[in-house]
């Protein structure tokens, strides 16, 4: 169980999916349901509907809203991507960053990985930094390790007093969507300590904003998983309905 009173993270990432009229549909069904006290929600829509979960929902609206990528770079020529400042400035407060189908499938590096959780941070915004094992490293039994590496990679370029404003989910590969099936809570608590290790070596004292974990997360795991030392968990699937997403909220 969490240990002390800390915000509660409950997220969805929409990935590739809806339109702009879905996009709205949902955030007015989500309308005013009430965040409960000590959840800081969040929500990850394709960048094409930013604007739009932004204006529909209500003013003064607890949930933070953000993309599920950037690029690092400062703004120039680099076509078809866009930097860090521009998604801030679009009214992003939260960026995803190193999502195993990134890294997977788009040949997203621990160098890439890096330069934008540094670039985020200078932009203002709260990186959300994935990282997670395949099933081989999992078979092998070397998952600690692995993930700890991955840490220490993309927080190598962080000063050690911008570790706090650092959200970490960690993702097994082998967990991830269609065909992913939900670590067992067991599976999940020796890499949620080897990600503390590598934090307190690169930022002794420093604690991140969160450590979250997500794949396969629906309403039924989720209570056993928050019974682990987390700060939350990062949906998919189960969160791509309003109904899915307030549900998980009431977790809260
Ligand atoms: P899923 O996705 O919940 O659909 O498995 C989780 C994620 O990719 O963050």
């Amino acid at each position: 169980a969490r240990t002390e009173p800390r915000p509660l993270w409950l997220g969805t990432s929409w990935k590739m999916t809806k339109t702009l009229a879905e996009s709205r549909a949902y955030v007015e069904e989500l309308g005013h349901t009430v965040v409960p006290e000590g959840v800081q929600a969040f929500l990850l829509p394709p960048l094409t509907s930013l604007h739009v979960v932004l204006d529909a929902l209500p003013t003064g609206s607890p949930v933070l809203v953000g993309v599920q990528n950037a690029h690092w770079g400062p703004d120039g020529p680099m076509t078809g991507e866009v930097s860090m400042t521009q998604v801030r400035d679009a009214g992003a407060q939260v960026v995803e960053i190193g999502h195993s189908e990134r890294r997977g499938l788009l040949g997203e590096t621990d160098e890439m990985v890096a330069a934008k959780v540094a670039a985020a941070l200078d932009a203002g915004l709260v990186p959300v930094l994935c990282v997670g094992e395949p099933w081989s490293v999992r078979s092998a039994g070397r998952a600690d390790a692995y993930v700890a590496d991955q840490v220490r990679s993309a927080l190598a370029d962080v000063d050690p007093d911008d570790v706090s404003r650092v959200v970490v989910a960690y993702e097994p590969v082998w967990a991830i969507g269609e065909g992913g099936r939900a670590a067992e809570p067991a599976d999940v608590v020796g890499v949620l300590d080897a990600i503390r290790g590598a934090v307190a070596d690169l930022a002794p004292g420093v604690r991140l904003r969160a450590l979250l974990y997500g794949g396969s997360v629906t309403t039924e795991n989720a209570t056993d998983l928050l019974d682990l030392d987390l700060d939350g968990l990062f949906v998919g699937r189960a969160a791509w309905t309003a109904a899915g997403f307030t549900a998980l909220l009431s977790l809260g």
